[in-house]
């Protein structure tokens, strides 16, 4: 049996999913990373407009299976791809990576919200943020006796009080060991995204014994069929 795929991506384990699909699959990406152009299936940037604009896509396109390999914390497009396979009358299927563990000697923090991330961030000084974009809307709010450094995609020119490193995991314990010492970092402010190419910075913490700030991971739509590994979904996949 092969059904028509439609595999919703943004994520390693996503396009090693593509890299594995044939022509008459549609790999779709939200337009915010690289698009590769080297692949057998077919590529779709952009949203689809909601759910609604999402079941009538897997309508026009005759798709039978749903794939959601989006990113833990990317829940709307989750909830968009569990309520339009409803509608649509197919099955979604979803890759939820586990989160990291903390280990016995770990000094973990989980905060629900940038609020709650600013509260518990008062007593350091030299925080620094991987979580993506979110800190940059707030580079006009550094307290006085703090010095972010912001790693994400895109870096941009230094401000006063913090600096935007730009770059793209994987990141090697080496470097991430580097990075800390260079930066002098007091805390580390991270999603709990699971992924392996993102870990060695919990090391390194873990090393210098430092605090993790972690973001809450949003709740997730229950959907037909959940994994937990890439190997175990491709291992059910009607290809
Ligand atoms: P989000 O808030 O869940 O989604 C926002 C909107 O972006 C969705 O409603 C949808 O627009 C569109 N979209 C998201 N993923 C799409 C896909 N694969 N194909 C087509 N449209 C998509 O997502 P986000 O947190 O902004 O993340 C955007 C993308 O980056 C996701 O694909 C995610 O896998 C990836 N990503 C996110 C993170 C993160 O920390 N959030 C980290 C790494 C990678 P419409 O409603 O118009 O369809």
């Amino acid at each position: 049996m092969s059904a028509r795929i439609l595999l919703l991506g943004g994520t390693t384990e996503a396009l090693r999913l593509a890299r594995r699909l044939g022509p008459t699959a549609i790999y779709s990406l939200a337009g915010l990373g690289r698009v590769p152009d080297d692949l057998s299936c077919q590529v779709r940037v952009g949203g689809f407009g909601g759910a609604e604009g999402l079941a009538g896509f897997i309508r026009e396109q005759g798709i039978e299976l749903l794939l959601d390999l989006t990113h833990p914390y990317a829940a709307q497009i989750s909830a968009n791809a569990a309520r339009a396979a409803q509608l649509a009358g197919i099955a979604c299927w979803a890759l939820r990576r586990p989160g990291w563990q903390a280990a016995a000697a770990d000094d973990w923090r989980e905060v629900d919200d940038w609020a709650g991330l600013v509260a518990a961030l008062n007593g350091f000084r030299r925080p620094l943020f991987t979580l993506g974009r979110e800190p940059l809307e707030h580079l006009h709010e550094i307290p006085p006796h703090q010095h972010w450094t912001v790693r994400c995609l895109q870096g941009q020119e230094a401000v006063p009080h913090a600096e935007i490193i730009g770059a793209r995991g994987p990141f090697e314990l080496n470097e991430e060991r580097a990075l800390f010492a260079r930066l002098r970092s007091d805390v580390l402010i991270s999603k709990n995204s699971g992924s392996q190419a993102t870990e060695p910075k919990l090391q390194v913490a873990r090393e210098l014994g430092l605090p993790v700030l972690l973001l809450r991971r949003p709740s997730l739509p229950a959907v037909e069929r959940e994994f937990v590994s890439l190997d175990d979904l491709c291992e059910a996949l009607p290809l």
